[in-house]
């Protein structure tokens, strides 16, 4: 079938891929693809993602807990294939003030009162409660590229080109696969896109291999967590969501209650004061020494949105959870359109290893 994909996230990437893999004819229409362009493209949410594979800031019919099994069940094959920038590290949720009723159904789940080694703490502090999990993180850097190559090489053609709301429906004599992210606010007129800023701060890291934990922290004397996650070159933190929307092209929303500098961007302090204090043992962490940029969530008060009308498939959406649900949402929308039979996703993951 001939497809055509207007996007060029992660969305897009891992649609265009399962398309081609199942044989399918596609090219894939972007103002500007995701790494490609640069690292810091506002209107390209994954240039900004973190990645862990854990879905947060998303609007579904499905559990937390369903969306979390979804999202690692289908991330599990890329983790077990050698070559494919997936791993799997310990995660910390601490809470230096809360009690926690519950522990979710996370991988290798405990309490953090039952671990048995250091939890990573600020100075003079101590954890109430919390627990500890594996997680799987994407290596963005490498993954993203890793995905270009593989739509390439199966065949899929990419082009710069911004779509029109009016051009859509002479666009594709197939089926047109929209992952425009919050560009689907005004391509599809979809008043329920919002624009969700968050920050993501990174400091230069040259250990062998990357570190092997990642925190979600609440500190006491805020209502909300900063969290860490371990790249391969950088550090990375950040844990900002600040509602609002864009407007004429400028961002209106939220702003941080207690603001920082960091880098010529304002920031909530806690992203930095949290991991300064945690991180310092591992790096150095100065102001000066700081990369800040931020970028916008592409969150769906209506839910994601992963479905078809006519000869359109929708796969957008996805708030703070794009890339955990992206292989996910991918089968869903392909499968609109044909069997994805099973065992799919671990031979797409063999080649994004062998092409990637
Ligand atoms: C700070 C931050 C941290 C995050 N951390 C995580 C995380 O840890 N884990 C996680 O799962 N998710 C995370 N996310 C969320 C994740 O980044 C997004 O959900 C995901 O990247 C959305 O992918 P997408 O392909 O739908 O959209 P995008 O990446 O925004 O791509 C949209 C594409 O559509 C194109 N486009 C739009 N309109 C048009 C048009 N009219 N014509 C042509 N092209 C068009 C754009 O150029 C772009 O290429 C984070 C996001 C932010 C901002």
């Amino acid at each position: 079938m001939d497809c055509t994909i207007v996007g060029g996230g992660v969305q897009a990437l891992s649609t265009g891929i399962l398309l081609e893999h199942l044989g399918h004819d596609t090219r894939m229409l972007a103002t500007d693809f995701a790494y490609l362009d640069g690292d810091d493209v506002s209107t390209v949410a994954t240039d900004y993602a973190a990645a862990s594979v854990y879905p947060v800031a998303i609007e579904s019919s499905f559990s937390e807990d369903e969306l979390i099994r979804r999202a690692r069940d289908s991330f599990e094959p890329f983790y077990r294939t050698d070559d494919v920038a997936v791993r799997k590290h310990t995660h910390y949720y601490l809470y230096e003030d809360a009690d926690i009723a519950t522990l979710p159904g996370r991988m290798d789940v405990r309490r953090a009162s039952d671990h048995s080694g250091e939890l990573p703490t600020r100075d003079g502090k101590s954890i109430q409660d919390g627990y500890v999990c594996s997680e799987y993180f994407v290596e963005m850097p490498e993954y993203v590229p890793q995905l270009y190559r593989t739509y390439e090489a199966l065949g899929g053609e990419a082009e710069r080109r911004t779509v029109t709301a009016s051009e859509v429906d002479s666009l594709s004599g197939g089926v047109l696969f929209n992952c425009s992210g919050y560009g689907s606010r005004e391509l599809f007129g979809d008043d329920s896109m919002r624009a969700m800023k968050g920050h993501i701060l990174q400091v230069p890291y040259d250990g062998d291999d990357p570190l092997p934990f990642s925190y979600t922290y609440t500190p006491d004397e805020y209502s909300h967590y900063a969290y860490m996650y371990p790249r391969r070159e950088t550090i990375l933190f950040g844990g900002s969501y600040l509602e609002g929307d864009i407007v004429d092209g400028e961002w209106q929303g939220e702003r941080p209650t207690e603001p920082m500098s960091v880098d010529g961007v304002t920031i909530p302090e806690r992203l930095y004061t949290v991991t300064a204090d945690i991180m310092s043992d591992y790096v150095d962490i100065t102001p000066e020494r700081i990369d800040a940029k931020y970028g916008y969530r592409p969150y769906r008060e209506d839910g994601m949105r992963v479905e078809r009308t006519g000869d359109i498939v929708h796969n957008y959406g996805h708030g703070g959870a794009g890339v955990s649900m992206s292989w996910w949402s991918a089968v869903q929308a392909v499968e609109s359109v044909g069997e994805v039979p099973d065992g799919t996703l671990p031979e797409v993951a063999s080649q994004v290893a062998t092409h990637g």
